[in-house]
């Protein structure tokens, strides 16, 4: 307890699944949170109480992560009411699937905005505050999609792979200001995302992965409380598979 201690976090796309969960474990380390949703308003609100009553501040803020002028709008939102921002975790994400041959224009450009371009917005966002404070840990939500592909998600792999190549050049230009850049790539973790998915697809899955069962947002969130705490100082660029051993 208390990895975070005093930290502000801001995370994107927390109103359900995994970021639901980087949002309460990080707040159940002591961090402050700032966190973003879309649509889901009442599902906001209700995590903006629930995390309050972890006895930190938080708030939620309804901003569309795909929009480079609602992104800005958000930083300066967020270092107004908390003061710094010490970690940032892109975590927005959407799936539009299909085979490629049947893929539209607009659900390749849907998925690349939301996934990717979120990414640069906020991060692009982040960078005067981080670069003032010299100080600042980014945490990239990718997939291991973007590390192996998958039929049926060109769309999300590309967007998750390019997360990948952000997360690592980020790196390289910021770590001379103390400021860390790295991936956590969760396998299969059971959220509504994946809800829509038949539940064979779903077994041939388990089968797969060496430890014989899907994840919990939990066990994703953990590694982000990971690499936001003092424990990954001398940790950037890399990309952390949270996957159950699935790509081995
Ligand atoms: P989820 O349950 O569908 O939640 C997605 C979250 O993103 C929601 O809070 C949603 O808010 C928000 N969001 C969507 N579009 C947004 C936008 N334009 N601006 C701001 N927020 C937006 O998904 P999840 O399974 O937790 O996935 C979270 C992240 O993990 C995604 O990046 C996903 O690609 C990645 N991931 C998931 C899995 C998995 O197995 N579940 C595996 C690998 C990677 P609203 O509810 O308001 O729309």
């Amino acid at each position: 307890m208390g990895l975070l201690k005093g930290k502000n976090v801001l995370i994107t796309g927390a109103s359900k699944g995994i970021g639901k969960s980087i949002a309460i474990r990080c707040a159940e380390e002591g961090a402050n949170i700032g966190f973003t949703y879309l649509s889901s308003i009442e599902k906001g609100k209700a995590l903006e109480t629930e995390l309050q009553n972890l006895g930190i501040k938080a708030k939620g803020y309804q901003s569309d992560a795909s929009n480079s002028i609602a992104a800005e709008k958000l930083l300066n939102d967020f270092i107004t009411d908390f003061g710094s921002l010490d970690g940032l975790v892109n975590n927005a994400g959407i799936t539009k699937d299909g085979l490629l041959m049947r893929m539209t224009e607009e659900n390749w450009d849907a998925v690349i905005n939301t996934n990717l371009k979120s990414v640069f917005n906020l991060t692009k966002s982040a960078i005067k505050p981080l670069m003032k404070q010299k100080y600042g840990s980014i945490v990239n939500i990718t997939s291991v999609v973007g590390l192996k592909g998958n039929a049926g998600q060109a769309n999300y792999a590309a967007s998750k792979a390019g997360i990948i190549g952000f997360t690592k050049s980020v790196a390289l230009e910021l770590g001379s200001r103390n400021i860390r850049s790295n991936a956590v790539a969760p396998g299969f973790i059971e959220t509504e995302m994946t809800e829509v998915l038949d539940p064979k697809v779903i077994e041939g899955w388990k089968e797969g992965i060496p430890l014989k069962k899907s994840g919990n947002p939990a066990d994703v969130a953990n590694a982000v409380v990971f690499l936001i705490s003092e424990l990954s100082t001398y940790i950037t660029g890399q990309v952390i598979q949270v996957d159950g051993g699935m790509l081995t």
